[in-house]
């Protein structure tokens, strides 16, 4: 399976999706199962001494379970409410969408119903933003497309959306953006369907829909940074969704303490430095500023 591939049954949020074969053959080959306790959990000050001036590099995989407390639920996890309603899941669908005008009229009404429209950052995407602000290098990769991590001040260069965002509308003719909220006027005025300003093409959210491919440079960038941190914190995230569950097992290969903070068990845990199970809100923020002291 190509790490770039996104379609229904396969990636994201494809029962084909799981990274836990071939992670635990190659753990197993390494002889470092089971990580979990076997080193103490990782401090960014430990790591300062490592005979380099470079400052150790924290990179965090966010999932929809960061985003709950805002309100927003698990659309597109393997258990999301999209794999659960099969006429939902046409809705961003992308061959259905480009298809079938009603599936955009009914598209369009479930992005001016939706709860993520006005959902707020919580604690735990503030606490992100705090650690970068702290002067620790952050670099952000989620599988959200809801903007929160922004919104809770961490500068947008260091977020990197694998699946697009819903905060932005782009035309399936000319690709021109503009913000979401422009459409939703739009909607709202009675424009069912409405269609590109410029060019009269069909305008989608700017999510990477099922049936479409990742952005191959957002992907590239995520695995450099995958590389390249010293931490990697994977927060909220069933890691069972491709490219971005591999994205933990790369960071571990090249040398990254790993964390997993999520509430069920992932793949990775057993691959993982420290796996922590309680609530996201109150554990994370507690978590950075451990890993931070
Ligand atoms: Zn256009």
């Amino acid at each position: 399976m190509s790490i770039l591939c996104v379609g229904p049954g396969d990636a994201p949020g494809g029962a084909r999706g799981s990274a836990r074969r071939p992670v635990r053959r190659r753990a197993v080959r390494r002889g470092v199962i089971p990580s979990t306790g076997h080193r103490p959990p990782p401090t960014l000050a430990g790591m300062s001494d490592n005979g380099t001036a470079r400052r150790p590099l924290v990179a965090v995989l966010s999932g929809a379970g960061i985003s709950t407390d805002s309100g927003i639920p698990d659309y597109r996890g393997p258990n999301g409410l999209w794999r659960r309603d099969p006429e939902a899941e046409k809705l961003v669908t992308y061959d259905f969408y480009m298809a079938d005008p009603d599936i955009r009229r009914r598209a369009w009404r479930m992005r001016l119903e939706s709860p993520a429209r006005r959902a707020r950052p919580n604690e735990a995407h503030r606490a992100i933003a705090e650690l970068e602000r702290s002067g620790v290098p952050v670099r952000v990769l989620t599988q959200n497309v809801d903007g929160l991590h922004q919104r809770a001040g961490l500068p947008a260069r260091k977020v990197l959306e694998l699946h697009g965002t819903a905060r932005s509308t782009v035309c399936t003719g000319c690709r021109a953006r503009a913000p979401m909220e422009e459409a939703l006027a739009r909607v709202g005025a009675g424009e069912e369907d409405p269609p590109c300003r410029a060019c009269g093409g069909i305008l989608k959210s700017a999510t990477v829909m099922f049936g479409q491919r990742l952005d191959p440079e957002v992907v590239a960038a995520a695995l450099a940074i995958s590389k390249a941190s010293d931490v990697f914190v994977a927060v909220g995230t069933s890691l069972k969704v491709q490219p971005a569950a591999s994205l933990a097992g790369i960071a571990a290969e090249h040398g990254a303490r790993l964390v997993v903070v999520n509430a069920e068990p992932t793949p990775y845990d057993a691959l993982a430095d420290e796996v922590v199970r309680e609530p996201i809100g109150t554990a994370l923020p507690a978590l950075l500023r451990r890993l931070a002291a």
